[in-house]
C-alpha cells in the first residue's frame, strides 16, 4: 500500500508533470517506501510560475480584493487544514521521523493558527495611508505587494513552515508556488486540496515539490518577485547569491546552535524543569533550527547540570515515530545520521566525554535510530559546539559567571535561539537581552504567531511571523498626489 500523487497542483488544477519522474518519500523508522511523488522539473517549476503569475496579474483578481475578502478565504483555508489534520499528522511522522505526539502539536493546529493570525492582520492593517508633504502637497503611502513569491522549505516542520510563507503572502495578496522538499512532499498535497476545497482562486498556491534543482530554477526563474527559504546556511549562501546577482528580495530562516544558559539560581528538579528542557534542547529528535543544543552551565554546578542531562535523555523512549509512547524518533534521512554520527565521532576525537549515548539504541535494527546523546568536557572551540549537528546530541560547557556564559553564547557564527533557566525570571530576562539572537526565552521556548521569528548572522535574513513577517511580502509605493 502507500501513497502515489502523481500530479501537481497548479493553477487550481491537478496537472500531469512533464516527465515520469517519481520522488519515493521513505519511513525513517522502518525505512519502507511510503509511496511515490512526481518529481518537478525545471518545465513544471515554469509552468507553476506562470500560473501565479498569471493570477497575480490578472485585472481585477487577488491581488485587487479588499483584504478582507482575501480573509475570508483563508480562514476556509484554514478550516480545511484543520479537517485533514489527523492525516497529516501521519504523514508528517512517518516521512521525517516527528514523534506522532509531538506531531499533533506542533504540525496541525498551529499552522491553521499562523493563517488565521494573518487572515486577522490583513482586516486591520492599514496598507495604504495618506502623508503631508514637507514640500506641500499631500503624498499617498501605499503598501503593496510584492509579486509572486518562490517559497521554499525542509523536511522538518513541512505544514509550520509552508504557512510561515503561504499565510502572510496570501494576505498582502501576493502568489505563490511552494517547492516541498522531496523527503517529505506527500503531506504538502493535503495543502493543495485544503486549498482547493477552501476556494483559493485558482493560481494563489501552486504545489511542486523537487528537489535541489527545481528549487534552484524556481530561485532563478525570471517571474519570481520574491524568494522565502527555509533550510541549511549552506543553501541559503547559494540561494543569496543568486538573489543578489538578480536584486531579488529574499528571506532566509537558516541554521543554529544556540546557547541553553543555565544560571546558578536554578532549581534542578526534574519534576519541575525536565519537560521543559528537554522541549528547548531535544523537540523532533533534535532536528530542529532553534534548539538550545549548547548547554552553559555554571562551574559550580556543572557535574550538577551534566547529571540532569545524562539522567532526563537516558529516560526518553526512542523508537517507530508512530508509536504513542515514543519521544525520540529516528533521523529524518541516512545521510542524516552518517551526517550525526560522524559528529558524534569527532566530538569523541576532540575529547568530549559522553555521558549517555552515542551510539544506536539496542533492539531497532531498521531505521535511522541514533540514540539521545550527552556529551561533558566540550570548549566552545569544538567542531561540536560550533556546528549545527541536527540529531539528539547536547554538549555542555562550563562558565565562570554571567560576563562569561554572555560572551561563549555569542560566539557563534549562529543566531537564532536560546535560552535562559533560572529560578529569577527578571534576573533571566536580563541576561537574555544580552544574547545576540533573533529570539530567545526565559525558562521556556515557543515561538508564537505574534513574534518575529528568525536569526542573526548565519541563521539568517529577515523574520517570519508578527505584523514584521507581513512586511517583507510589501513593498512601499509612494503617490505624490
Ligand atoms: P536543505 O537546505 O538541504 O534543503 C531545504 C530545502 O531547500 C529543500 O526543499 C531543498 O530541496 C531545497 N534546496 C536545497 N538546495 C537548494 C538550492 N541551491 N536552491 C534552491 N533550493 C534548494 O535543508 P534540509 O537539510 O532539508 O533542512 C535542514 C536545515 O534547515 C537545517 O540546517 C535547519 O537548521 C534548517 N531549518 C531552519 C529553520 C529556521 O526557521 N531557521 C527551520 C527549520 C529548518
Amino acid at each position: 500500500m502507500g501513497r502515489h500523487r502523481k500530479r501537481f497542483y497548479i493553477g487550481g488544477e491537478w496537472v500531469q508533470p512533464s516527465t515520469s519522474r517519481l520522488l519515493t518519500p521513505i519511513n525513517p523508522s522502518t525505512e519502507e517506501v511510503l509511496g511515490s511523488v512526481a518529481e518537478a522539473m525545471e518545465a513544471d517549476v515554469d509552468a507553476a510560475v506562470q500560473a501565479a503569475r498569471r493570477a497575480f496579474d490578472e485585472p481585477g483578481g487577488w491581488v485587487s480584493w479588499e483584504p478582507a475578502r482575501r480573509a475570508e478565504v483563508m480562514d476556509r483555508f484554514a478550516e480545511q487544514l484543520d479537517k485533514r489534520a489527523q492525516t497529516i499528522a501521519e504523514l508528517v511522522s512517518s516521512q521525517n521521523g516527528m514523534p506522532i505526539s509531538m506531531a499533533r502539536r506542533l504540525e496541525i493546529g498551529y499552522p491553521a493558527e499562523v493563517v488565521r493570525y494573518y487572515a486577522g492582520l490583513a482586516r486591520t492593517t492599514p496598507f495604504t495611508e495618506t502623508r503631508t508633504g514637507v514640500l506641500g502637497g499631500a503624498i499617498e503611502v501605499r503598501r503593496v505587494p510584492v509579486g509572486v513569491v518562490a517559497a521554499i522549505v525542509p523536511w522538518n516542520y513541512p505544514q509550520t513552515l509552508s504557512m510561515f510563507k503561504i499565510a502572510p503572502a496570501m494576505a498582502t495578496g501576493c502568489t505563490v508556488v511552494l517547492k516541498p522538499s522531496p523527503e517529505a512532499a506527500l503531506d504538502s498535497f493535503l495543502i493543495a486540496e485544503a486549498a482547493e476545497a477552501a476556494g483559493v482562486p485558482d493560481g494563489v498556491i501552486n504545489i511542486v515539490p523537487g528537489g535541489r534543482q527545481a528549487g534552484a530554477h524556481l530561485v532563478a526563474h525570471r517571474q519570481v518577485d520574491k524568494v522565502a527559504f527555509t533550510g541549511s546556511t549552506a543553501a541559503g549562501r547559494i540561494i543569496a547569491e543568486t538573489c543578489g546577482q538578480l536584486l531579488r528580495p529574499v528571506s532566509l530562516e537558516l541554521g543554529g546552535k544556540s546557547a541553553g544558559i543555565i544560571l546558578d539560581d536554578v532549581d534542578l528538579d526534574p519534576a519541575m524543569i525536565g519537560e521543559d528542557l528537554i522541549a528547548a534542547t531535544l523537540t523532533n529528535n533534535g532536528q530542529t533550527c532553534f534548539l538550545s543544543t549548547r548547554i552553559l552551565a555554571p562551574r559550580s554546578r556543572y557535574a550538577e547540570v551534566v547529571d540532569l542531562f545524562t539522567e532526563l535523555l537516558r529516560a526518553l523512549p526512542v523508537g517507530n515515530a508512530l508509536d504513542e509512547g515514543t519521544l525520540v524518533g529516528p533521523l529524518a534521512t541516512a545521510l542524516q545520521r552518517d551526517r550525526v554520527e560522524g559528529y558524534i565521532a569527532k566530538g569523541r576525537a576532540e575529547g568530549g566525554r559522553i555521558t549517555t549515548g552515542g551510539g544506536r539504541p539496542a533492539g531497532l535494527d531498521r531505521g535511522w535510530f541514533v540514540e539521545p546523546t550527552v556529551f561533558a568536557d566540550v570548549d566552545n572551540d569544538f567542531v561540536l559546539a560550533q556546528e549545527e549537528i541536527f540529531g539528539p546530541v547536547l554538549c555542555v560547557l562550563p562558565y565562570d559567571g554571567i560576563e562569561d556564559a554572555v560572551r561563549i553564547a555569542n560566539d557563534s557564527d549562529y543566531g537564532l535561539g536560546g535560552t535562559v533557566w533560572t529560578s529569577d525570571p527578571e534576573r533571566g530576562a536580563a541576561v537574555a537581552r544580552r544574547v545576540r539572537t533573533g529570539t530567545i526565552g526565559v525558562n521556556r521556548y515557543a515561538p508564537d504567531p505574534v513574534a518575529p521569528f528568525g536569526g542573526v548572522k548565519a541563521s539568517g535574513l529577515g523574520s517570519e511571523l508578527g505584523p514584521e513577517g507581513l512586511t517583507t511580502y510589501l513593498r512601499p509605493q509612494s503617490l505624490y498626489v
